[in-house]
């Protein structure tokens, strides 16, 4: 049977600061980064022991493009090309504008794929302190966020969970980049879960290396006419070999073929192919669930690999994901939402506060085969409005990153991680703006947001 009872705690408020950031993903790194910048004093607290997020603990890779449809103009701009310009300084990324689609880097994908930034997990998680530091931002690793402190529509206090026990942190303005908007849903902000209760599957992404990258190209090449697309399934990559593999028994995953991504180093991969349904990351008991089949799922890949793939015969498992990719948890309420028809119209609004172009890509829609794909028009791109980031309810709250006001499949655009990084920075410096100005995230001044945003070399046109 199960027992509830109250627990209360004595908390000491260790921490007073103009902004909290929650989360240190690809959002959260960026709105701690743009707020230090702008002056305010920021802290940012992570769970893990650095920063990016599924960058980083889930091993996604490569960055999803960041140009317009055609592969033009780059448009998402700002801290996530600096940040591309210091991996790329230090050898732990290849620039977009050299990464063509079709190619080994985008798992010869044509659609939507342009220009995608290969980098290195490892250097990332070093640039990020570096930046991090540079900005003078008051980093906490190893710290979860747990509960808010509310008057009214006001949040007084966060209690943070540290190695060393509770503690809370007052700030001005709060910023939510958990991925899964655990601080607005502490605080009472609505939301919903997927589309309806229903979820993006998980992925646990893995990297090998020692690849004879040559002979991968080469079985490609020789076989590319059999790319097709079949009852809303795609059939891309390998699928030859995977079909061979299921007659012999040695396949039983949920996928026809494989999303293998190349590396900046010459002989190492991403794997992004397990596929687990039903998965709630907003849930403990179904997160164990997913850990456990996505390793396992690994393994039948990687033995796949050796023994089907021409090239992989002598690979070596680098690692597997620290922590199972999420595609899709918490949409919050926000006082304006974000919805696929915006996207596919390529509405510009005139409170936008990042472009984008990025293709509506939801997986499983249609069931455990399938995925939905719908690209941009060429040449061309979308404005997320800043309202998107306020939620409705908690007068001193955003929310950055995948989570922010969307429907369903408008998310499954701007979650992969170019655009996150340009939520944040709208977050970051909206956040400041409001610290200093002592004013509400919903009546930020939008003209000097924007003039703040282009400043940070944000491309707003
Ligand atoms: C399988 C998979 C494949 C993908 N493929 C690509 C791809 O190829 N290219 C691409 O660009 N994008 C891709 N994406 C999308 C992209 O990785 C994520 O959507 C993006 O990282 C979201 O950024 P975020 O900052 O909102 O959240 P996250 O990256 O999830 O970061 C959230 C951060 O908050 C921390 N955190 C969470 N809860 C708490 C808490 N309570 N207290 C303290 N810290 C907390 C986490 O540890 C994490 O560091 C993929 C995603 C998945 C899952």
């Amino acid at each position: 049977m199960l027992k509830n009872f109250d627990y209360s705690r004595r908390v000491k408020v260790e921490y007073e600061t103009d902004v909290l950031v929650a989360g240190g993903g690809p959002a959260g790194l960026c709105a701690a980064i743009a707020a230090a910048r702008c002056g305010a004093k920021t802290m940012l607290i992570e769970k893990n022991g650095f920063c990016g997020g599924m960058a980083t603990a889930g091993l996604v890779a490569p960055f999803m493009t960041c140009y317009d449809s055609g592969g033009e103009l780059m448009l998402i701009r700002g801290l996530f090309e600096e940040i591309v310009d210091r991996l790329v300084e230090r050898g732990g990324a290849i620039h977009p504008s050299l990464v063509e689609t079709s190619s080994a880097f985008t798992s010869y994908i044509t659609d939507g794929h342009i220009h995608v930034t290969p980098f290195k997990a490892e250097t990332l998680k070093l640039v990020a302190d570096e930046l991090l530091a540079e900005a003078g931002v008051k980093v906490l690793y190893h710290t979860s966020f747990l509960d808010v402190e509310t008057e009214g529509d006001i949040i007084t206090r966060a209690i943070i969970h540290k190695k060393d026990g509770l503690s809370a942190v007052e700030a001005k303005i709060y910023v939510d980049c958990t991925g899964d908007a655990d601080m607005a849903a502490a605080a009472g902000v609505p939301y919903e879960l997927g589309n309806n209760g229903k979820m993006q599957p998980a992925t646990m992404f893995f990297r090998i290396a020692n690849v004879d990258s040559s002979k991968i190209d080469e079985d490609i090449e020789k076989n590319r006419d059999k790319f097709r697309r079949v009852n809303g399934v795609n059939y891309r990559s390998l699928h030859w070999w995977v079909s061979k593999a299921r007659e012999a028994g040695d396949w039983t995953l949920d996928r026809v073929s494989i999303g293998l991504f190349r590396g900046v180093d010459e002989d190492e991969w991403s794997i992004n192919t397990s596929r687990i349904m039903d998965i709630d990351g907003t849930d403990s008991e179904s997160l164990t669930r997913a850990e456990t089949i996505g390793r396992r799922q690994v393994d039948e890949i990687f033995r796949f690999l050796k023994k089907y793939v021409p090239g992989c015969e002598n690979a070596r498992l680098v690692a597997s994901g620290s922590t199972i990719g999420i595609r899709e948890t918490r949409h919050i309420e926000g006082i304006r939402k974000l919805t696929v028809e915006d996207i596919l119209d390529c509405r510009v609004p005139d409170d936008s506060i990042l472009l984008a172009a990025n293709s509506v890509d939801v997986h499983g829609k249609f069931g455990p085969l399938s995925n939905e794909y719908i690209t941009i028009p060429p040449g061309k791109y979308y404005g997320v409005p800043y309202g998107c980031l306020v939620p409705v309810g908690i007068k001193n709250l955003l929310v950055a990153g995948r989570s922010i006001s969307a429907d369903s499949d408008a998310a499954g655009a701007i979650r992969v991680m170019p655009p996150c990084m340009g939520l944040g920075q709208a977050a970051g410096v909206a956040a400041a703006l409001c610290a200093e100005s002592r004013t509400e995230p919903a009546v930020c001044d939008m003209q000097k947001l924007r003039q703040r945003l282009i400043e940070q070399k944000v491309y707003l046109q």
